[in-house]
This record gives C-alpha cells, structure tokens and sequence, in this order.
C-alpha cells in the first residue's frame, strides 16, 4: 500500500462535547468506507447536509476491492473523482480465459469507442477511500466528517433516528431524520437490530495476495489484462486469476480448497513458493496477503423505516464479478436523489419502496451471478463437477461451451425496466426509431458531445429531458425541477438512442421516452411525477 494510504486523518473534538447547543441532523451516515463517503458527497450535492460517523481515522487496509466498472466510474465521475480514478487506475478492458495451458477464449469488455469512461479499471480501494476523503472536505458546510466516531447504539422511531456514539474524548448522542447503515459487511447496526442476512456460504478458501513486481507478466499483450485459468498447469485442479493495480502491484488469486488452513496459508514459506509458480523467477514482493472464504447473502428489506442499509451492510457477494463495491456505489446512486428529494419536499417518504425495489433486484441480479461463478470454480456436488469439468473440455472447440464457463459475470448496471417508478405502455409510446441500449429502465447510453463534452456529465444529477435529433416539445420551462439538454444527430447517438424524446432520471436512468411527435408537457410532467413515486402503489 502506498504511504498515502496508512496516513491517519485529523480526529477533532465535536460540537456536542464541547458545550454546542444540541442540533438535529437531517442525515447521519454510519461508516466512511467508499460507500458512506459515496453517499455523503451525493448528498452534499443535492445541498443536504450530513453527518459523516467513522469508527477510525484511516482508509482501509488489506486485498480489497480492485476492479470498478464503468457505470460505476460514471457514477464516481459524478461525484467529482472519477477523472482521478481513471488517471491513477490501470484501465483494462481484454480478458482471457485458460484451462490448463491452452487458452479457451478471451472477451472485450467494451468493443465500441465514444463512452468518456473506460470498461474496467483496477485501482486499490484505499486509493478510492482517500480520493473520496478528499472530494469529501470540498464540502466543509455539508458535510461534517468525524473520524473515530463510533455508534455504539441506536433508537429508531417515526420521527427520527437517535444515535449513541463514543469517541475518546467520551460519549454523545444525536438524533437524524435519515440514518444511512453503511457499515460493511459485519454491520453492527444490523446485528443491533437482530436482522438475519440470509444467503450461500461457500465452504471454499481463496488465498489472495498482492505483490510489488516491476517486470511486466502480460508482454506479449501489450497492455493489462485479466487472466483466469481453470485447472492451470501451476496449481494443479485448482483456479487462479491475475491482474494488474497501479503502484505496480499485482492481484494474485489461489483457489485453495475447503479443507486450507488459512494461519499456515497465510506464511510467507507456503506463499512465495505459490506466487513463483504464477510468475516464474521475476523478483517481487509481498505487499498483502489473506486467506478468504466467500458468501453471498442479503437482507430481506433496506429500507426500515427511516433508517437504510447501504453497500455491504446490506448485501455481500464473493468477488468474482467485482459486484460488492461496484453494486454500493449503484445503491447509493439510486438512493441519495431519492431521500433529497423526499427532504426536500418533492417527493412523499413512500417513494423509499422504490430503493428497496429497485436495489433489492440489484442485489438479487449480483448474488445470482456471483454465487454462480463461485458454484462454477469450486462445483459442491459431483453433478456440478462434471457439468463444469464437461463444459471445460467442449470449450475449447464448442463456441456455445464458451458462453456456459462462468470465472465472474462482471458488472454492469441493471435494467429497472417494468418497475414502479418507470413509464410505460401507452404513456411512453415505442417507436421503431428507438434503440435497445436506451430502452425504458436502462442506464442513458454515454456518448460524445463534442471533442471535449460528454453527455453523462452534461446530465448531471437532475430530472433531465434529453431531446435527441428531434424538435424540443412547447412549454418545458413549466415543468420544476428538469432541464433540458437537445443533441444533434451523429452516429453515436443514432446507434445508442435513435430519435426522439427521452425523461432521464437523477441516477440517469431512462424513466419513459416518447417518439418526438407523441412527447408534450402533460405527457411529460406524468412521467416526472411517476419516477417520484406518485401512482404504482408508491404513495405513503
Ligand atoms: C478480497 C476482496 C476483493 C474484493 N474485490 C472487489 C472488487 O474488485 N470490486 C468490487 O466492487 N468489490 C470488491 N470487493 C468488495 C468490496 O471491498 C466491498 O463491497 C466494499 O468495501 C463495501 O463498502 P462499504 O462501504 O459498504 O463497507 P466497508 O468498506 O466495510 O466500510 C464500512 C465502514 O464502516 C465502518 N464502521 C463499522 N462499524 C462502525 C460503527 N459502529 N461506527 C462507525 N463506523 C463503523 C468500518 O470501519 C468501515 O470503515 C472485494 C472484497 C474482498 C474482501
């Protein structure tokens, strides 16, 4: 880890123990890792301020998250570090699949040109924490982050949420109108409320180790990529998975087996030996190394009245499709605009049953692929290990055994189409102008403005009506709280979009879209009122 990283950050004593007048908080967020601080800086960005609590003062430490996928670093962007990211991560978009020594196929991640960002880059959670930190104090009047701030209890009722929190100067206690549980996977806040976090456990251990290695492992590539092996010759029946991170550090992961013991695993005398047989005679060094074993599991419900479960308190997955952090970051997208607007006044508390929904499928869609690619590398039945070993073999000359290995399904957004908040049927009239890519309920296709513009950012993070080659509907400037944003035809946005008028919501997500003759203000203003609960059996 890079020194920026184990730098502890400024402790200050708070307001309440030093004699301020008591003050109600309208959020209060449990937990800085990258999904706290995500949705803190949402928040401050729709001009609600929060109280940031964080049970230490350093970012975290260990083999942690890697690879973040592009929605989610055009959701970062959004938030003001995704250019960073982007600039420190190492940007890989080819992967390639081994079984034994033979290589069974390999995949681009994202084929076309014309999106500001790229498919995949890895970069070390700690460096996300600290660029997240640092977004975090360009917002000094709204958001107010305590580092060693722990909540040690809480008392939730239909006004508000009363925290109890310790801290070394001694305890204190506030109350909010919202809490955000981002407290990771172990949340004691879901523990606190006896919730059960119901899922797979997978009996499999998984050595993960970092290392510093300056001699390039991919040459012959040419550039970064990901590369998986089944059965590789070096680690015998077993699976492994290579990756490069910045800092010239490289992910290695070993499947190990149910039966490892992770203390000896751990050892340097059992590790290198393993790495050498990965990397051959390049000299490297440990940088970190654990012993893992994986589950998938998820709360039944979110939301709990005023108090939410966010990121990892409320759903983990193993990381084989990089969906742990990349799915807290959508959550946070999907939720921070949401709770604005219902403190704000434009939208009635119900409209939270659309988070629940909304994310609640997201969860399902990434415990459902990652509990997949986990059963496909350690198969727990002899039925799964012949399939997979079958699949394997047919692989290398059987194009449709390709598509069934599964080494992670890596992540990508999910559609909301047919679901509460979206418009459909004779409201949102189809059209054979359209394109599949901005269907109803997916994510508003990037594209290029010009040699210097792209449409993600133009969006921003308000109700927008994006004209598209089409004639601007009358009256627009009635509508409160949307703005307009017309684009020209091109090829980029023939091929994404087609023609026509499309209501993109605040996480950029396509609400409803009319061909340009059907769409007008009424049409229109029902559709917002729509994606902000009213109707669909969202009302409070
Ligand atoms: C080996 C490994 C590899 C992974 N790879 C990937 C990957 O490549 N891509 C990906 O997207 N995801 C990956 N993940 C998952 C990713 O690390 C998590 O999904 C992510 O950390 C979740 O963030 P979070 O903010 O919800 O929780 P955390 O990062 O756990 O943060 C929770 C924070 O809450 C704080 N806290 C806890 N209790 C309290 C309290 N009482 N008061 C105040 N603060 C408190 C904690 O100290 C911590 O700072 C990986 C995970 C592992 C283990």
């Amino acid at each position: 880890m890079s020194e920026a990283g184990y730098q502890p950050f400024e402790v200050k004593r708070v307001p309440e123990l030093s004699g301020a007048p008591p003050h109600r908080y309208r959020v209060a967020i449990i937990g800085a890792g990258p999904i706290g601080l995500a949705a803190a800086i949402d928040l401050a960005q729709h001009d609600i301020p929060v109280v940031l609590l964080s049970d230490n003062n350093a970012v975290s430490t260990g083999s942690r998250a890697i690879c973040w996928a592009k929605r989610t670093l055009d959701i970062l962007d959004r938030l003001g570090v995704g250019e960073r990211m982007v600039a420190k991560g190492v940007t890989w978009q080819t992967g390639r699949l081994f079984h034994g020594h033979d290589e069974v196929f390999n995949f681009d991640l994202l084929p076309d040109d014309g999106h500001k960002m790229p498919a995949f880059i890895n970069l070390q959670q700690y460096h996300v924490e600290h660029f997240l930190v640092e977004r975090a104090k360009e917002f000094p009047d709204l958001i107010d982050l305590r580092f060693s701030n722990r909540v040690v209890s809480h008392e939730a009722d239909d006004s508000g949420v009363r925290l109890t929190i310790d801290t070394d100067d001694g305890a204190y206690e506030i109350t909010a109108d919202y809490v955000l549980a981002c407290d990771g996977a172990g949340s004691p806040t879901r523990k606190r409320m006896g919730l059960s976090f119901e899922g797979q456990s997978f009996e499999e251990r998984f050595l993960i180790a970092d290392i510093e290695m300056h001699e390039d492992p991919f040459p012959e590539a040419g550039r970064p990529e990901r590369w998986f092996w089944f059965k590789p010759p070096f680690h015998e029946g077993q699976s492994a998975l290579l990756h490069k991170q910045p800092d010239n550090i490289y992910r290695i992961d070993l499947q190990l087996g149910p039966d490892a013991d992770p203390e000896l695993e751990k050892q340097p005398d059992r590790v290198i030996p393993r790495i050498r047989q990965v990397v051959g005679d390049k000299p490297f060094k440990l940088d970190w190394v654990s012993v893992y074993r994986f589950r998938c599991a998820r709360l039944k419900q979110f939301v709990h009245g005023r108090l939410l479960f966010v990121g990892d308190s409320a759903h983990v997955v193993s990381p084989f499709g990089a969906r742990g952090g990349n799915g807290g970051i959508h959550d946070v997208d999907n939720l921070c605009w949401k709770l604005a607007a219902i403190l704000k006044g434009t939208a009635e508390p119900s409209l939270l049953q659309s988070y629940e929904e909304e994310r609640g499928h997201g969860a399902d869609e990434n415990i459902r692929h990652s509990a997949g690619a986990t059963r496909f590398m350690s198969p727990v039945s002899d039925t799964e290990r012949t399939y997979r070993d079958e699949v394997l073999d047919l692989a290398a000359d059987l194009p449709f055994a390709r598509s069934l290995i599964n080494s992670g399904r890596l992540s990508t957004p999910c559609a909301l189409t047919g679901m509460s908040l979206q418009t459909t049927g004779e409201e949102s009239t189809d059209s054979t102008d359209f394109k599949a890519a901005s269907s109803v309920g997916c994510v508003a296709p990037d594209l290029p403005i010009n040699s210097e513009q792209w449409l993600l950012p133009l969006l921003g993070c308000a109700f927008v009506v994006l004209v598209v080659d089409a004639q601007t509907p009358a009256d627009l400037e009635t509508l409160q709280g949307v703005s307009v944003v017309s684009i020209k035809a091109s090829e980029d946005a023939t091929n994404r979009y087609g023609k026509g008028v499309f209501l993109i919501r605040p996480d950029q997500h396509i609400a409803a879209r009319w061909p340009a003759d059907h769409a007008d203000v009424q049409s229109i203003s029902r559709a917002m009122k729509q994606a902000l609960g009213a109707g669909q059996g969202l009302a409070a």
